[in-house]
């Protein structure tokens, strides 16, 4: 399996990385390895080799059935479901990238980098997932939140996007970018992340 993410999806967040939002129907893509997926209880280990590690609430797409090229009025047939997701983030390390016009990999694709929540099936969404409020707090405070309505792909369009790009497989994860708020974790930290029409999540912050 692959995990497939979108950066800059969401224009707040963008502004506050000083990013020129350019195309928005073209989102960059990156990738991240298996093995930076996390599940609960966790915790995340955080890389002796960044000191500014920050944390991205996003919603996750969940591939059911191997596919190419799907038109986004046929996304939801090639959905197996959603989860809450981290795309944890050094953000040193990705702006040294950014100056050096080289892959986000390194910064992006650490072990536990990825936190997931369990997956939630389509019937088992509580409301629309196209217009749900995600919210991250660590200790207690709320540092993201924003809605995927926000999007600037919406869920058919990047599963649109990403397939015309790649053959998409079941098990594939798309993490769909996150909205405003990011900002560093620090071991001990306790994170709850939650998408109101899926649940919540929580990991706490560990040294490597
Ligand atoms: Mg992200």
């Amino acid at each position: 399996m692959k995990i497939v993410c979108l950066g800059k999806n969401y224009r707040a967040h963008a502004q506050e990385m000083q990013e020129l939002l350019g195309d928005v129907t073209k989102p960059l893509v990156f990738l991240k390895p298996p093995t930076a997926l996390l599940y609960q209880p966790g915790p995340i280990r955080l890389p002796d080799y960044s000191t500014n590690v920050h944390h991205e609430i996003e919603l996750v797409v969940e591939i059911g059935v191997r596919c190419k090229a799907v038109a986004a009025a046929h996304a939801w047939e090639v959905i197996a479901g959603y989860r809450v997701g981290l795309d944890l983030t050094a953000r040193d390390l990705q702006q040294e990238a950014k100056r050096h016009g080289w892959p986000w990999t390194l910064a992006k694709g650490f072990d536990t980098s990825a936190p997931i929540s369990r997956l939630y099936r389509p019937d088992e969404v509580d409301g629309e997932i196209t217009a749900t409020r995600l919210r991250l707090w660590v200790n207690g405070d709320l540092r993201q939140e924003g809605t995927t309505a926000q999007m600037e792909l919406a869920v058919p369009q990047v599963v649109a996007y990403l397939s015309g790009y790649m053959t998409l497989e079941e098990g594939d994860l798309l993490f769909t970018g996150t909205p405003a708020g990011v900002g560093p974790i620090r071991p001990g930290d306790e994170l709850i992340a939650a998408i109101d029409a899926l649940g919540e999540m929580r990991f706490t912050v560990a040294t490597g």
